[in-house]
């Protein structure tokens, strides 16, 4: 057990150091027993997740951008959202903007050497081809053409057979949809406009088509352990290579405007369960790195994180390029 002496841990903790030595996944139950441990042994738990992102996750650090490519009136009903017409935030309102203003978002990308460029669209999605879709299509061409080297990804919503070919075709790098929570949760902890089976079809849909999929989730809606635990499970069926975790933001005009912060011994061992449960898949932390999390960012890159969301996010401020560089560079002693 690479010389560790595991004995000063607790038995479940020194238990789960074979994922170190194997590389595969604990149980449910091991993941389970776990989630209940105190918080002063969480830390334990993150340093065994530390250890197996750097055996076997996919090395370095996974950093990306989005561009909010049209915003808000959207007709579902996430709880979390902003851009709910059902919630009344204050944000800024436009339909999918041009090709121009994306290929400027996207170099800029480039410039600052984040290589993966993510399009996101408010909305339900687009489960058969329209003129939007086909815009889109034309955009992710132009930036294939223009900037060859940045891996174009999309985050537009629920697809249909139709238009997830035609994503694979036109050569999207990753195609993020997350399952937000456990999916028996969907209803009652995101929305009831539509169903949860809708997301994990989107994502058969593209994983038949070999496009790699970013699917994730959100600490802070109202969710107990076991149903992180739960959400973390239900991400093996589904074959994603991508794991975005999010921590709620809180957004004055949604209905958890007024949600209790998660304590941070839990929100550590979401991601260090995130890792042991899929050790060899990118586990990325999304949105409220900065906003929420402060000083203990860097805490959750070293609990089995191996990337993060940089830039600005869709309707909540982000973080700068570069201090996310020096981030990383400083990161790496930890590797
Ligand atoms: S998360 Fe997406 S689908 Fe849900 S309300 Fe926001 S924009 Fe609409």
């Amino acid at each position: 057990m690479q010389n560790m002496d595991t004995k000063t841990l607790h038995p479940a903790v020194a238990a789960a150091y074979r994922v170190l030595e194997n590389g595969e996944p604990i149980s449910l139950e091991e993941a389970l027993l776990l989630a209940s441990l105190p918080g002063e042994l969480s830390l334990d738990l993150a340093s065994l997740a530390n250890k197996v992102r750097n055996r076997w996750g996919m090395g370095g650090i996974h950093a990306c951008s989005i561009m909010n490519a049209k915003s808000g009136v959207c007709g579902e009903n996430c709880r979390f959202c902003a851009q709910s017409r059902h919630n009344h935030a204050d944000i800024e309102v436009y339909p999918l903007v041009d090709e121009d203003a994306v290929l400027f978002e996207a170099r800029s990308c480039a410039e600052h050497g984040v290589s993966h460029f993510g399009l996101v669209t408010s909305g339900y999605g687009y489960r058969t081809m329209n003129a939007e879709f086909k815009r889109i299509l034309a955009m992710i061409d132009r930036l294939h053409k223009e900037l060859p080297e940045l891996n174009v990804c999309a985050s537009i919503g629920i697809l249909g057979p139709e238009t997830a070919a035609a994503l694979a075709r036109h050569g999207i790098g990753h195609y993020n949809i997350n399952l937000q929570v456990a999916p028996e949760k969907y209803a009652d902890l995101i929305a009831d406009t539509h169903g949860i089976e809708e997301r994990k079809e989107t994502v058969r849909l593209l994983r038949q088509e070999g496009v790699n999929v970013c699917c994730g989730g959100i600490i802070g809606v109202g969710e107990s352990m076991a149903d992180r635990v739960a959400m973390l499970f239900a991400l093996r069926d589904l074959d994603v290579s991508v794991i975005p975790i999010n921590v709620l933001v809180p957004i004055e005009g949604t209905p958890l405007a007024d949600a209790d912060p998660v304590p941070l011994a839990d929100i550590v061992k979401v991601f260090a369960l995130a890792r042991l449960v899929h050790p060899r898949a990118t586990i990325k932390f999304a949105a409220g790195r900065e906003t929420i999390m402060k000083d203990f960012q860097g805490l959750l890159m070293l609990s089995g994180a191996d990337g993060y969301l940089t830039g600005g996010y869709l309707t909540t401020r982000g973080r700068e390029v570069a201090d996310d560089h020096r981030f990383a560079r400083r990161l790496a002693s930890f590797s």
